[in-house]
Protein backbone atom coordinates (compact mmCIF):
# COMPACT_ATOMS: atom_id res chain seq x y z
CA UNK A 1 0.00 0.00 0.00
CA UNK A 2 1.36 3.67 -1.44
CA UNK A 3 1.16 5.61 2.56
CA UNK A 4 2.21 8.42 0.83
CA UNK A 5 -1.28 9.02 -0.31
CA UNK A 6 -3.32 7.17 1.80
CA UNK A 7 -4.24 10.20 3.57
CA UNK A 8 -5.25 12.42 0.47
CA UNK A 9 -7.16 9.66 -0.51
CA UNK A 10 -9.14 9.45 2.71
CA UNK A 11 -9.88 13.46 2.07
CA UNK A 12 -11.57 12.66 -1.03
CA UNK A 13 -13.10 10.11 0.61
CA UNK A 14 -11.83 6.96 -1.74
CA UNK A 15 -10.48 4.68 0.61
CA UNK A 16 -11.70 2.25 2.41
CA UNK A 17 -11.07 2.21 6.55
CA UNK A 18 -8.31 0.37 7.95
CA UNK A 19 -9.24 -1.92 10.67
CA UNK A 20 -8.22 -0.70 13.87
CA UNK A 21 -6.90 -3.82 15.98
CA UNK A 22 -4.50 -1.56 17.98
CA UNK A 23 -1.13 -2.48 20.03
CA UNK A 24 0.87 -1.49 16.82
CA UNK A 25 4.27 -0.88 17.98
CA UNK A 26 6.51 1.58 15.58
CA UNK A 27 10.04 0.65 14.00
CA UNK A 28 11.87 4.01 14.90
CA UNK A 29 14.42 2.90 11.60
CA UNK A 30 11.25 4.02 9.66
CA UNK A 31 11.21 7.48 10.75
CA UNK A 32 14.48 8.35 9.60
CA UNK A 33 13.06 8.15 5.92
CA UNK A 34 12.95 11.10 3.91
CA UNK A 35 9.08 13.15 3.25
CA UNK A 36 7.73 11.44 0.98
CA UNK A 37 5.12 13.83 -0.12
CA UNK A 38 6.20 17.51 -1.68
CA UNK A 39 3.67 19.06 1.10
CA UNK A 40 4.16 16.56 3.86
CA UNK A 41 5.39 18.41 7.17
CA UNK A 42 5.11 15.85 9.67
CA UNK A 43 4.77 12.25 10.07
CA UNK A 44 2.57 10.20 12.72
CA UNK A 45 2.44 6.46 13.28
CA UNK A 46 -1.02 5.30 14.71
CA UNK A 47 -1.22 2.37 17.07
CA UNK A 48 -4.65 1.70 16.12
CA UNK A 49 -3.87 0.69 12.74
CA UNK A 50 -0.44 0.65 12.63
CA UNK A 51 -0.12 2.90 9.79
CA UNK A 52 3.14 4.88 9.42
CA UNK A 53 2.44 8.27 7.23
CA UNK A 54 2.54 11.96 7.10
CA UNK A 55 0.44 14.69 7.21
CA UNK A 56 0.66 18.16 5.36
CA UNK A 57 0.28 21.45 7.13
CA UNK A 58 -3.49 20.88 7.70
CA UNK A 59 -2.96 17.81 9.14
CA UNK A 60 -0.02 18.61 11.25
CA UNK A 61 -1.94 21.51 12.78
CA UNK A 62 -4.78 18.91 14.14
CA UNK A 63 -2.46 16.70 15.79
CA UNK A 64 -0.18 19.62 16.94
CA UNK A 65 -3.06 21.02 18.84
CA UNK A 66 -4.23 17.74 19.78
CA UNK A 67 -0.97 17.31 21.48
CA UNK A 68 -0.53 21.05 22.76
CA UNK A 69 1.99 21.63 20.84
CA UNK A 70 2.10 25.24 18.99
CA UNK A 71 5.89 25.13 17.24
CA UNK A 72 4.95 24.04 13.62
CA UNK A 73 8.60 24.99 12.29
CA UNK A 74 10.38 22.50 14.53
CA UNK A 75 8.70 19.21 12.86
CA UNK A 76 11.70 17.85 12.35
CA UNK A 77 12.89 16.21 15.05
CA UNK A 78 9.77 15.09 16.06
CA UNK A 79 6.81 12.96 14.89
CA UNK A 80 3.13 12.44 16.47
CA UNK A 81 1.67 9.16 18.05
CA UNK A 82 -1.86 8.46 17.66
CA UNK A 83 -4.15 6.07 19.35
CA UNK A 84 -6.64 6.56 16.23
CA UNK A 85 -6.51 8.12 13.00
CA UNK A 86 -8.76 9.31 10.00
CA UNK A 87 -7.78 6.40 8.11
CA UNK A 88 -8.99 4.09 10.65
CA UNK A 89 -11.39 6.07 12.74
CA UNK A 90 -13.38 9.48 12.52
CA UNK A 91 -10.24 11.67 13.36
CA UNK A 92 -7.03 11.40 15.21
CA UNK A 93 -7.62 10.63 18.98
CA UNK A 94 -5.30 11.15 21.81
CA UNK A 95 -2.40 12.54 19.66
CA UNK A 96 0.84 12.96 21.72
CA UNK A 97 4.44 14.23 20.13
CA UNK A 98 7.30 11.91 20.37
CA UNK A 99 11.19 12.43 19.41
CA UNK A 100 12.83 10.85 17.02
CA UNK A 101 15.84 9.60 18.06
ZN1 LIG B 1 -5.19 4.48 12.34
Amino acid sequence: MNQKNDFKKYLFGAVKKREAKGGYHLNPKMLMAPFEGETSIAKYFCTGCGILTEVNETGAKVLAAQAGFSNLEKFNNIYFEVLRCPLCDEDFKDAKLKPII
